[in-house]
């Protein structure tokens, strides 16, 4: 190559002397012949101590062999090489050489000279390495977190995730931040786009994940979740001048189901006590009701008799007959003395009724009633060898209702179910022990059906077992008959209807309906007390 004619030729030499690059030339051995004044002040020898010298004199001999043979070799095909080499300095220093070292070739092809540069890159590599290691500890860290981790990109792409994020995609069998971010959606409404508009944080939601794949689904995870944002800078060439910000999303996923396991167990235990509390008091508040409205029929034949008599007393003439009127007067007295004393009795009675419980009334999802029902009677049912078959509808719309009053009440029809199956009869063991629970929307009301394969209910019996004290089992064997009638009361307080369904031949099936929009509920709270009786 020649100097262009509008180049003094000496430009070359000045350009190198002047150059910020360490720059050295060397024979064909890599002994050197010329430095520029940076090559002095990178290395810190002066001109005169390295001319003449190997290049070798700058290796602080760390570098592996097989570097320099692959830089030997590279340079014996007549090609530039460039590496990193270990150098040490005239005081001993040791520096990082980002060197590259050009063959000089002459007019007969063989290499005269070789051309090195380099510069020193100690503060870069070592900047580069301490961004390596926090960027592995971070990671490390990150990975160690007992809580899935994952950044999406705009595009909602996992960029980044960690071990137990991993394991979620293992267990989920889909993407995991694609799910949440669903339910979270669904669960926040327009307050989540909204939210991710502005990027605005998120924290701790419970997010539900309902299981997929059928029979061998596990049951639902719930995870609580955390959204954040952060900005990076465009670390392309394009946004070198024009810095543009690309956003990500941090998502945090941290499972709670086992608590939430344990907080349903406490809330179902919870639930199944306030039930058998409230049971005891309306059987006891219906049982008394009911014993004073049986109290009450002879007691008001008694106060007819009476009344009769006193119409009948006085109208005697003689002695005699007047004797037999003071005989029936004292009687008569005795009678209302102890018609007095019994409706007192009666009235001590009716107080010690104790008062309906008033229960808020709210919007239902029976399926959620049904199922905490289904959760307080497992034991009973698995006991029993008895399986459910549990077909809620896909929709449901809200009943409006007394919780627990409803609970208490299909409480006990499934109680019923299961010690109506209980019962052997000739015949039975064949029969398959199952319980069918149906919720159904119709269009203007709520249908609950339970069926059961038990012996079922004699069609004469169908409207008998809704009275008071009717039962096919007897008191003897703890029964009052009181169960059903209450049953009855309660879907009577919800506007509904019960029944039981007479063209159900394989054992019994029970049809509750509630109606929808106008759903009528009494107030408990100022119902009378006799109201526990149906009429
Ligand atoms: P050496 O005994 O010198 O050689 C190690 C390996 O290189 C052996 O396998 C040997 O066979 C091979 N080798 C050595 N010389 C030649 C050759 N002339 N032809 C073919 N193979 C050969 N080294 C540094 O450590 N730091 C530098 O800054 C540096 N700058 C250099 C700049 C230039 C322009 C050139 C040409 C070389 C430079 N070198 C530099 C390389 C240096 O010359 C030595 O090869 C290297 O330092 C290893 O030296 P050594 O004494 O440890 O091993």
């Amino acid at each position: 190559m020649s100097a262009t004619p509008d180049l003094p030729p000496n430009v070359f030499r000045q350009a190198v002397e002047q150059a910020a690059l360490a720059i050295s030339i060397t024979d064909a051995e890599a002994n050197i012949l010329y430095v520029n004044p940076a090559f002095e002040r990178v290395t810190g020898y002066k001109q005169g101590e390295v001319l003449g010298n190997n290049q070798s004199m700058l290796s602080y001999k760390v570098t592996p062999g097989l570097v320099y043979e692959s830089l030997w070799a590279q340079l014996a095909r007549q090609r530039a090489w460039n590496g990193m080499l270990v150098n040490r300095r005239s005081d001993g220093n040791r520096y990082l050489a980002d060197l590259t070292i050009t063959p000089v070739v002459d007019a007969e092809g063989r290499t005269s000279h070789f051309l090195g540069m380099h510069r020193d890159v100690t503060e870069v590599h070592h900047l580069e390495r301490q961004v390596q290691n926090q960027k592995a500890m971070i990671e490390s860290v990150v990975d160690a977190a007992q809580v899935a981790i994952c950044l999406l990109d705009e595009r909602d792409h996992v960029v980044l995730d960690n071990q137990e994020y991993k394991k979620l995609i293992g267990d989920l069998g889909r993407e995991p931040a694609s799910i949440l971010l669903t339910n979270l959606r669904q669960q926040m409404g327009a307050g989540f786009d909204t939210a991710r508009k502005r990027r605005q944080a998120i924290r701790h939601r419970e997010v539900k994940v309902e299981p997929t794949g059928g029979m061998n689904a596990q049951s639902a995870r719930w995870f609580t979740c955390a959204l954040s944002w952060f900005e990076e800078q465009d670390a392309s060439a394009d946004a070198f001048y024009e810095p543009t910000r690309r956003h990500y999303l941090l998502l945090t996923a941290q499972e709670i189901t086992e608590l939430k396991r344990q907080q349903e167990a406490i809330r179902i235990n919870s639930l199944a006590a306030l039930l058998t509390e409230q049971e005891r008091i309306q059987s006891l508040r219906e049982t008394l009701a009911g014993a004073v409205y049986q109290l009450e029929g002879p007691l008001n034949t008694l106060s007819a008799a009476v009344r009769l008599l006193e119409r009948r007393r006085g109208k005697g003439e003689d002695a005699a007959e007047r004797n037999e009127c003071q005989r029936e007067e004292a009687f008569d007295v005795a009678i209302e003395t102890a018609l007095r004393n019994s409706h007192a009795a009666l009235d001590t009675l009716r107080a010690c009724i104790p008062h309906r419980q008033s229960e808020a009334v709210q919007p239902l999802n029976l399926n959620e009633v049904l199922r905490d029902v289904l959760k307080m009677t497992t034991a009973d049912l698995l006991g029993s060898g008895i399986v459910v078959e549990w077909y809620p509808a896909a929709e449901l719309p809200p009943v409006h209702g007394g919780a627990t009053q409803l609970a208490a009440m299909f409480r006990h029809l499934l109680a019923n179910a299961i010690e109506a199956m209980n019962e052997r009869r000739v015949g039975d063991h064949a029969r398959e022990r199952l319980v069918r629970l149906f919720t159904q929307f119709h269009a203007d009301h709520v249908e609950v059906i339970l069926e059961d394969t038990g012996p079922g209910i004699p069609v004469e019996w169908r409207y008998k077992v809704f009275e008071p004290f009717f039962t096919t089992k007897g008191a003897a064997r703890g029964h009052l008959g009181m169960g059903l009638s209450m049953a009855q009361d309660t879907v009577s307080g919800h506007g509904g209807l019960i029944d039981v369904d007479p063209d159900y031949l394989d054992g019994c099936r029970v049809r509750v309906q509630f109606p929808l929009g106008n759903t009528r509920h009494r107030d408990e709270s100022t119902a009378e007390t006799h109201d526990g009786m149906p009429t």
